[in-house]
This record gives structure tokens, C-alpha cells and sequence, in this order.
């Protein structure tokens, strides 16, 4: 199709951004992965940063030898002082773009930490994961680190109720790897996977190995183990059509989960 782009730039001049026949012409080139070879790992905030040295040292561990063998996007999340920050403010009456500002603030406590462990063998951690000079990090020291919340900040699309910012940093890390093109997305938590219940409170909970996004709504599980709107971004996806999610806390299992095994729970697109 030689005429495409002038096609497509025809109807950018004449139409509305958004419409149909306009959309499909802008579709007409096939996707272009930038950084394929990568995975990002996510480590939960709450789940795994709070705890502290026993839960972050074994994984730090596990990140130097595992960067032998995988390029890393390692994000980090907020946890119990973003949400502190988050009763404060919404006790202040401070809106959603605020209290997205504050959490980013946390998720960046926790990269600036991260990166001090592992500023000895060369990796660093860097502001903004957009940045141009991640590529470099990445072909220079296979692993850089980011702070995981999206920089929507006072751009934050507020949630239908509330003033929580919806787009946390799941959210933030999801973006990363789907903007990417990445091979990989894991999200490192404190729990083996997905249950029927919450495990912290449902002893009877059963675990859940694999399930698509549409089968977790039909369960009533949007709003559990992942910030539920992640779940559309995930179904939406054009390159990581699922993601998996393992406990951080059982050493080995991150560096099983980047050698493509499937210890935890596989979340799919479809
Ligand atoms: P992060 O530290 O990455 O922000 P979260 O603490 O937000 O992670 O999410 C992980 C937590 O989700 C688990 O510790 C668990 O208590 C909770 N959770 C709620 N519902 C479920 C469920 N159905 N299955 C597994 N975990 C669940
Ligand atoms: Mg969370």
C-alpha cells in the first residue's frame, strides 16, 4: 500500500481524530516493539518494600544473578505510606491529582532505596522510566530501576468515586512494559497468586493458577490482587496480553517466573 500515508494524512487534515475510518488508516502499520528482549518486574510496595530487609535483601539477591540472563525494568510501588498520605489528604479534602502526586512521592522512596542496594553492581535508579536513557542502562548493566507510579500527577483522571488516584503503580508498571513492547511483565508480591478470597482473611480461599480478565470480573475479582483498572489497560494490550503474578517472599521464584515458568497466577488478556 504505497498511497497510506498519504491516505492517512488526508483524512488527519480533514476529519475528527477520532474517527472511525481515520483510526483504522493510523492502524494500517503493524506495531513496533521497542524494547522486546526486556521484562519488568514490579515489587509491590506493601507487599514486599514495607517488610523491609527479609523480604527485599532475598530479592536483591535474586535481581543480580537473574540480570546474568534477562534485561530488567525493575518499578517499584508506594504501599502503607502512600496510603497514610492518602487518609490525610482525603481527610483535607485534597483531590485525586494531589494524592497522585504524594504516591508518587512514596513510589519514588522506594526506587531511591531500591537503588542504593544495588548502586554496587552498577545499577541505578532513574527518574521517569520514559526517559531516553534507559535503552543505555539496559545494554550496559541489563537492569535499571523506576518508580512505579504514572506521572499523571495533578493530570490524574479521577475515579468515578472518591479522590483515591485509580492509576496506581500496577497501573504505572503495566504502562511501562505494554509502551515497551516488553517480553515480560511480573508482578512481585506478598501471596502465591490470585485466590478465590483474600487470602490474608479468607482461610478457605483457593488459588487460582490461571484466569483471563473477563472471568475474574464474572467472579467478582476485579478488585483484588491487581488495581482493578489495570485489568482493561491489560485487555486492551497489544503486546503483553498477560501477566503473571508470584510471591516475592518464596526465594527463587521470581528468577523461575523470568525463566518463563509459571509459578504464581497467569492473568490473561482473553
Ligand atoms: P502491592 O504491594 O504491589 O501494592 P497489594 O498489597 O496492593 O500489592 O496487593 C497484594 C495484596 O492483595 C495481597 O497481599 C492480598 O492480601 C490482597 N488480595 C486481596 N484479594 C486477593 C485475592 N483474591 N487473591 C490474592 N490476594 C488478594
Ligand atoms: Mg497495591
Amino acid at each position: 500500500m504505497a498511497n497510506t500515508t498519504a491516505a492517512l494524512d488526508a483524512l488527519l487534515m480533514q476529519r475528527s481524530l477520532t474517527d472511525a475510518q481515520l483510526l483504522a488508516a493510523a492502524e494500517s502499520a503493524a506495531d513496533f516493539r521497542i524494547l522486546p528482549d526486556a521484562s519488568v518486574i514490579k515489587i509491590g510496595g506493601q507487599s514486599v518494600i514495607d517488610r523491609g530487609r527479609a523480604a527485599v535483601y532475598p530479592l536483591v539477591d535474586e535481581i543480580v544473578a537473574a540480570r546474568k540472563a534477562h534485561k530488567l525494568l525493575i518499578g517499584t510501588g508506594a504501599g502503607t505510606r502512600a496510603r497514610h498520605l492518602y487518609s490525610i489528604a482525603a481527610g483535607l479534602g485534597l483531590p485525586a491529582g494531589v494524592l497522585s502526586q504524594l504516591g508518587a512521592s512514596v513510589a519514588d522512596q522506594n526506587a531511591a532505596m531500591l537503588g542504593q542496594l544495588l548502586a554496587k553492581y552498577g545499577v541505578s535508579a532513574v527518574n521517569g522510566a520514559a526517559l531516553s536513557a534507559v535503552p543505555l542502562y539496559l545494554a550496559e548493566v541489563n537492569a535499571v530501576i523506576f518508580s512505579g507510579m504514572p506521572p499523571y500527577n495533578v493530570w490524574m483522571r479521577p475515579a468515578p468515586e472518591g479522590v483515591i488516584p485509580p492509576y496506581r503503580t500496577d497501573a504505572g508498571c503495566f504502562l511501562v512494559a505494554e509502551q515497551f513492547g516488553c517480553k515480560a511483565m511480573i508482578f512481585v508480591k506478598d501471596e502465591n497468586g490470585l485466590y478465590t478470597a483474600n487470602p490474608k482473611t479468607a482461610k478457605d480461599a483457593k488459588f487460582i493458577p490461571k484466569i483471563s480478565v473477563d472471568e475474574m470480573k464474572a467472579q467478582g475479582l476485579h478488585d483484588s490482587i491487581l488495581e482493578f483498572p489495570m485489568l482493561d489497560l491489560l485487555k486492551a494490550a497489544r503486546h503483553v496480553r498477560e501477566v503473571q503474578v508470584v510471591n516475592g517472599l518464596v526465594p527463587g521464584n521470581l528468577t523461575r517466573a523470568l525463566a518463563g515458568e509459571h509459578v504464581g497466577t497467569i492473568i490473561t488478556a482473553s
